[in-house]
């Protein structure tokens, strides 16, 4: 008879598979289905959808096959599932389908778990009904999942690479990219009209010809794995700091850490070129922007009114990042 000394033991067998499956850069998660009446490990299964390129190779799945093949029939009454994660609609498809006595899951997944979660695929009316207990292990299940999910958020924003723009089409790019982002961003600042002035006084093609040639700024495209992030410029000034003029990020991209990656790269070219501060400038309205350079240790030193031109001003606060 299992009970739930026994729920706690075999959760840690299928937290264990979980393991092995982060092994195989595979999200973690790891199944066991056991017989009630001798407690033996029937079947056991781990993810492994990427390299099995199998969108059918859950945890679940293979657990269920293995313990089929074990019994010799596709009948697994009187058995147990213990799963780190909950089912998602494939699996408790799967769990109702062979008719499993009982399911123990550990994580509550509240997007796509159908055993109570997101929906109840458990409890469809007329069809076989198994008994259902989750968050067994809980801490430990999720902590798995966040641990990989935290590495492998750590590893996209490794591939975070500063191209540089140098040919014409680059500049294209990035003027498009920078007139994309400008007319998304700054409506709830600054006026259309001085928006529209403003990317092609500042963004355009003929712009950046300019302050890179006389003014010795760079240009950057932000990639990550070879898709466009966004774009940055700076200017290395003569009182040895590196004025950050640009920073721009897509819209679906922000707040998923690029920005301080591109700050990190961008301390790592003043350390080469013996720089000591980044300064920059910010709309005084512009608050994302401005709690955003707080939380990367930036501080005010100042604030001005420039004219523009055409009758458009800037009003911003100086920040700078001693390093
Ligand atoms: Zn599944």
């Amino acid at each position: 008879m299992i009970t739930l000394d026994n729920d706690i033991l075999f959760m840690g067998e299928a937290i264990k598979l979980a393991r092995q499956a982060t092994e195989y850069g595979e999200v973690p998660v790891g199944a066991v289905i056991v017989r009630n009446s001798d407690g033996i490990i029937i079947g056991k299964g781990l993810n492994r959808r990427e390299s099995l390129r199998s969108p059918l190779a859950h945890a679940e799945i293979c657990a269920i096959d293995e313990a089929a093949r074990f019994l010799g029939g596709w009948r697994l009454s009187g058995c147990t599932m213990y799963v780190t994660l909950e089912p998602c609609p494939m699996c408790a498809g799967a769990i109702v389908n062979s008719r499993l006595d009982r399911v123990v899951f550990g994580a509550y997944d509240k997007k796509g778990g159908c055993c109570g979660s997101a929906a109840n695929i458990l409890d469809i009316g007329g069809m076989y009904r198994p008994n259902c207990c989750g968050g067994v292990m809980n801490e430990e299940c999720s902590s798995l999942l966040k641990e990989f999910f935290g590495e492998k958020r750590k590893n996209s924003l490794d591939n975070i690479k500063l191209i540089e723009v140098k040919t014409d089409d680059q500049k294209r790019r990035t003027a498009e990219i920078a007139d994309e982002i400008w007319h998304e961003y700054f409506p709830i600042i600054i006026s259309n009209e001085q928006i529209d002035y403003m990317v092609d006084r500042f963004c355009s093609v003929k712009a950046m010809n300019e302050n890179t040639a006389n003014e010795g700024y760079i240009y950057y495209i932000i990639s990550r794995n070879g898709q466009e992030v966004g774009y940055t410029a700076i200017k290395p000034e003569k009182d040895g700091r590196l004025f950050l003029s640009k920073i721009y990020i897509y819209k679906d991209m922000r707040g998923k850490g690029y920005s301080r990656r591109v700050m990190e790269l961008h301390k790592e070219f003043c350390r080469e070129k013996g720089l000591n501060a980044i300064w920059l400038t910010v709309n005084k309205h512009n608050d994302t922007a401005i709690a955003a350079y707080k939380k990367l240790g930036f501080k005010c030193i100042g604030e001005g009114v420039s004219d523009i031109g055409s009758g458009f001003v800037m009003d911003d606060y100086y920040f700078q990042l001693d390093l």
